[in-house]
């Protein structure tokens, strides 16, 4: 028995001190716990996205799949006029040109992720009245401190944000959005307005906390997120199909 306790003891040891290290703790993130980088020990727990501490999921989770989407238009008197239509997400790919114009931070490894999205409105009210649309990113781990940190860097001439990821903030992701307004098409029983969306953005390899989509023209901004519901507010998680 005393044989047994010490060999118990010794691998206690060994477990605590083996090489001699003393653990260097990265801080934790959406994914893991803090983590010695040099053994791999965790500790504590990881962090709680916000979407999934709030129970909402992103709605588009396929591509070249249509989802109801709802927007509308305030009149001049201030009357919403609702009209119905579809988002599709055509593609979500990585891509090895770098759309930004200037070099991408060298302090990891980023990546170019682009998004595009297509809208189509085909109604009653949107022939008569025409609509708006919001087209949004946000953040699915922590929306609030996504846009604490997006801002228009004139430097780098696009607007640029900070993700924590791998234990460390980001600072160098980027944003670019393009809009293609298509002409009114003629077709039954309603006319057509196609408007495509494409999102470039610079983040981390393999990062997958942020989403893009659209939001009703009857949310105001800063209360998308108390509209979850769809078709008035439609997300799609980028990278989400990698
Ligand atoms: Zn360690």
């Amino acid at each position: 028995m005393k044989k047994l306790l010490c060999l118990l003891l010794l691998l206690t040891l060994t477990g605590c001190q083996g090489d001699g290290h003393k653990h260097v703790y990265k801080e934790a993130d959406y994914k893991n716990p803090a983590t010695c980088t040099v053994c791999g020990q965790t500790t504590g727990e990881r962090l709680l996205a916000y979407f999934e501490s709030h129970g909402i999921e992103p709605a588009m989770k396929k591509l070249n799949q249509e989802y109801d989407y709802r927007t509308g238009l305030y009149d001049e008197d201030g009357i919403f006029h609702a009209c119905k239509g579809t988002l599709t997400v055509l593609s979500d790919e990585v891509s090895d040109q770098n759309p930004f114009a200037t070099a991408l931070s060298t302090d990891g490894t980023y990546e170019i992720r682009t998004v595009e999205m297509k809208m189509v409105m085909a109604d009653a009210n949107s022939n008569d009245y025409g609509f708006d649309y919001h087209y949004l990113l946000t953040s699915y781990n922590d929306p609030d401190g996504l846009a604490a940190s997006f801002h228009y860097s004139e430097e780098k001439g696009a607007n640029t944000f900070s993700v924590l990821h791998d234990g460390r903030l980001w600072n160098d992701c980027r944003m670019l959005v393009t809009v293609t307004n298509d002409e009114w098409q003629q077709a039954e029983p309603f006319w057509q307005k196609t408007v495509t969306l494409r999102w470039q953005l610079a983040i981390p390899q393999g990062y997958d906390g942020l989403l893009v989509g659209l939001r009703s023209a009857e949310i105001k901004e800063g209360q998308a997120l108390d509209y979850t519901d769809t078709p008035n507010f439609v997300l799609y998680r980028v990278g989400g199909n990698a």
